[in-house]
């Protein structure tokens, strides 16, 4: 799976770092990072969960 995030589209409140803290990060700046843009499938679950409470759905996963 590939995790990248539309940053246009994001509004940096934080909810997939909530769900996915090893996956996702907002630094000081305001700027969500993808900490891992090829995470291990053990992760996969949380990743999908994050996705799919991105109120811009912003978070997209390819090669799911
Ligand atoms: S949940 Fe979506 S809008 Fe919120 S910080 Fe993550 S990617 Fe951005």
């Amino acid at each position: 799976m590939n995790v990248t995030v539309n940053q246009v589209r994001c509004e940096q409140n934080a909810l997939c770092v909530s769900i996915a803290p090893t996956v996702f990060e907002l630094s000081p700046d305001d700027h969500l990072t993808v900490l891992d843009d090829n995470p291990d499938d053990d992760l996969a679950p949380d990743i999908r969960a994050a996705a799919a409470a991105c109120p811009r759905q912003a978070i997209l996963l390819t090669g799911a």
